[in-house]
Formats: structure tokens, sequence, C-alpha cells
């Protein structure tokens, strides 16, 4: 089945459509099987329901999740499977995928990201799943599972089947002039969205971390120039002074 949904601002009647994505996720349990995450989905009343809205801390959050298995067992634990659906199940079903698995798809949304940031550059597409994007236009191919349109006053709301199409359609929807990754190379947290277009850093200390670094490399570049321009200078008041004691008016 493929869904098309587009982003329209109408020139003609000045109306931009207000859409928000939700899903909902949710386990009651996860354990590791050696290289495996095996979990149970939580039931149908217990799942929680999350919502996109700028600056994106969900999606965020996941960008910077750590990969060791014991953050993706926590991960699982809280939220479940990245690609199946907890609906429509009235009991609720195992789920399994492998550490593999998760890191892969993490990565194909962080790779998203950074392509998005640079300049427009579709996705690689991927067996089995994901995004097309044409001139503003996001198409998703998903799996026959429960997704939903309906409207509030607010604007339409699609509940997205899969936490992955949640997190990839609330990236898609971010300005693309606010995606950023922070320069610093040790930072824990690199992906962020800048609420202000200045911001190149994700904190204080990733910031003075990078001012540092433009002054070594400027040290580097320009420090033996400088240091000889000031020795000269230096110099030249000297002679100065030599040639015109205090109190030795011209
Ligand atoms: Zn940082």
């Amino acid at each position: 089945m493929v869904l098309g949904c587009e982003f329209i601002v109408n020139p003609a009647m000045k109306l931009q459509r207000n859409i928000r994505f939700i899903v909902l996720a949710g386990a009651e349990d996860a354990r590791l099987e050696g290289d495996d995450v095996v979990g149970k989905w939580a039931k149908h009343d217990k799942l929680r329901r999350i919502e996109s809205k700028l600056p994106s801390s969900f999606l965020v959050r996941f960008l910077n999740w750590e990969d060791s298995p014991e953050a993706i067992l926590r991960f699982a634990r809280v939220h479940g499977h990245l690609l199946e659906s907890p609906i429509p199940r009235k009991e609720p079903g195992d789920f399994r995928f492998s550490l593999e698995f998760w890191r892969n798809w993490r990565q194909s949304l962080r790779s998203n990201w950074e392509s998005r940031m640079r300049a427009f550059k579709p996705p690689p597409s991927r067996p089995g799943v994901v995004t097309i994007e044409v001139s503003g236009s996001v198409l998703i191919e998903s799996r026959p599972i429960a997704h939903a349109w309906s409207c509030d006053r607010s604007g339409l709301v699609y509940s997205c089947p899969t936490l992955y199409e949640f997190l990839l359609l609330d990236l898609l929807s971010i300005p693309r002039e606010r995606l950023r990754k922070c320069p610093n190379p040790s930072c824990k947290t690199p992906y962020f969205v800048a609420e202000n277009l200045r911001h190149q850093c994700c904190s204080s200390p990733c910031k003075h971390w990078v001012q540092h670094q433009a002054k070594l490399l400027w040290w580097a570049e320009h420090g033996r120039a400088w240091r000889k321009r000031r020795r000269k200078a230096i110099h030249e008041v000297k002679i100065r002074r030599k040639n015109h004691p205090k109190g030795d008016k011209q």
C-alpha cells in the first residue's frame, strides 16, 4: 500500500495545512537473547501516545541514544519494536529484533538528518520500506498495518503505524535550516534542533570547545606572522626611545 501525503501551501488561498504525527508505543517487558532483543508489547490500553512537536525531543533523543546492548534494551523495554506495530492486536504479542537491525535503522535516520542538513539528497532506499522525497512530497510505502487520519481543532492528525515511520515523518517535517549536528567530535548528544538559527553547538561546553579549536587554528595559521609583526613593533619602539630619550622633545 502506498500512502502519499503532501505538505502544501496553497498560493491562491494562502492556506497552510497543519499536520501532526502521533504513534502508540509501549512494551511490557524485554530481554537480551544473545544479539537479539526479545520483548512483549504492552496491552492496548497501556500504550503511550507520542506526538511530534518542535523541537522534536523524542526524535532527537532517539538519534542521540547510546547503541550499547544495554541501552538498546532500555529503549525496547519502554517503546518496543521500531518497525512493527503494537496495533491492531487485541492481546499483546511478542517482538524480536537484532541489535544490528536497531543500529542500522537508527543510522539510516542519522544519515537522512545529515544529508538534509547539507543539501537535498534522497536517502538510499532499503529493502522492504521507506521513503522517497520528491519536490516536497513524501511517499511512504507502508506494510498493511494500522494507520489512520483524523482531525482536531489544530489540524489533521496522522496516526503512524510504527515508531520508525513516526520518527521519519517528524524528521522530514523539521525545517531543514534548523537541523544541526554538533561539531564537537566527542559530543555525546550531537543531534539537535536549533531553536535559534545562529546556534551551531548543542551546549555551552561544546561551544567553548569549538571556540578554543578556532583559536588554535588561527594561531597555527597566523601565529608566526603575528609574532613577527609584534617583535618588529617592539623593536621599533625601542629604537624610537633610544633615539629620543624621555624629555628630549623634537
Ligand atoms: Zn555538543
